[in-house]
């Protein structure tokens, strides 16, 4: 068995997914040369679970890095496992494989091992990410997320709202369908409630079970209740924001408690001769969740690699477990 895959969880479809992803959101002014770079040396120091989104513009960077890794011999596709989203102005049945061929169009990849339902929101289609009404209202769209999961018609429409002429007359093919595709080999979901996932799994006719619901998990976000409802369904949790976020990036608080500065993160990893960060992503590890760690810095991409060779007692992930105070590093937009 591949290194990859010991450090593995398998998926409720059988494919599996790496325990440790690196994240790639940053904020805007962050130059595409710097992904690009960062991506490389994620993949040089053993990462093999990259996180994106089609929110994220950066996947034209992104493919370039993991196919220049490739084409050096580095890894074969088949080491890496990656993620993309669909934003929500890509919700209707019949756009939402039209989401994840336009990332797939930017990475210049044939598929992607995951594709995700980015917020459980759909928006008006068309170019505007946040479509906006005069009023500087968010224009919500009305598909709901049965509709967005899996719709077995195969009839063509016009596409209201889309400029691009291929879209005019394109199939409808929901998510289960990019399954089917091979376009996606797993779908899943994000920032996902409970009562949205039970919605998708109660839904009649289901024919995949959603393999993840990725949302924001660190020590003052715990999502513990959420967590054991995942894993009573058989569904990774997926944490982001697991070192806190960036401040600098859009829609995260400006203002909040700094995480990796937390006192008692920090006296747990002086005992381990860690860092507060290598303590905040291995407890998650240690509770089942998959970990998101982004860092465009070389040296702390290195440090958020190195997990795997130490453990919390578990004196230390009860006391990690009482940090909690539902508190989010993001704001509540969508
Ligand atoms: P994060 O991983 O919690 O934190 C990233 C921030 O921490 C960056 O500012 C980074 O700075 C810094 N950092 C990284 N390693 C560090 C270390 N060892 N010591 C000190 N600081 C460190 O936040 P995130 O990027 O918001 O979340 C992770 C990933 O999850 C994202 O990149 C994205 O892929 C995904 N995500 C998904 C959603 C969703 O809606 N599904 C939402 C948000 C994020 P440097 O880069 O300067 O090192």
């Amino acid at each position: 068995m591949s290194s990859t895959r010991l450090l593995s969880v398998i998926l409720n479809d059988g494919h599996f997914m790496p325990m440790l992803g690196f994240g790639t959101s940053a904020p805007r002014k962050v130059a595409m040369s710097n992904v690009e770079e960062a991506v490389q040396v994620a993949i040089d120091v053993g990462y093999r679970h990259i996180d994106s989104a089609y929110s994220y513009l950066n996947e034209e960077a992104i493919g370039q890095a993991i196919r220049k890794k490739i084409a050096n011999g580095t890894v074969k596709r088949t080491d890496i496992f990656y993620t993309t989203k669909m934003w929500g102005t890509f919700s209707r049945p019949e756009l939402v494989q039209r989401g994840l061929e336009l990332s797939l169009q930017k990475l210049q990849l044939s598929y992607v091992n995951l594709y995700l339902v980015h917020y459980p929101v759909s928006l008006q289609p068309g170019e505007e990410f946040i479509p906006m009404d005069s009023q500087g209202k968010i224009i919500f769209d009305t598909v709901d997320l049965c509709s967005m999961w899996e719709r077995a018609d195969m009839y063509y429409l016009p596409l209201a709202g889309y400029t691009d002429d291929s879209s005019q007359h394109y199939p409808l093919q929901a998510m289960e369908k990019c399954k089917d595709a091979g376009l996606a080999r797993s779908i899943g979901v994000s920032n996902f409630n409970r009562r949205q996932l039970e919605m998708i799994l109660n839904k009649p006719g289901l024919r995949y079970k959603p393999v993840c619901n990725q949302v924001e998990c660190h020590p003052y976000l715990n999502q513990s209740k959420l967590l054991e409802y995942c894993k009573s369904k058989d569904i990774v949790m997926t944490g982001y924001a697991a070192l806190g976020s960036d401040p600098g990036k859009e829609w995260v608080k400006k203002d909040n408690p700094v995480l990796l500065e937390d006192p008692v993160l920090n006296a747990i990893a002086e005992k381990h001769r860690r860092t507060p960060a290598q303590v905040a992503l291995r407890y998650q590890l240690q509770r089942g969740v998959v970990v998101l760690a982004k860092s465009f810095t070389e040296k702390r991409i290195k440090e958020n690699f190195q997990v795997f060779d130490f453990q919390l007692t578990p004196e230390d992930m009860k006391t990690i477990d009482g940090l909690n105070k539902d508190m989010s590093y993001f704001e509540n937009i969508l």
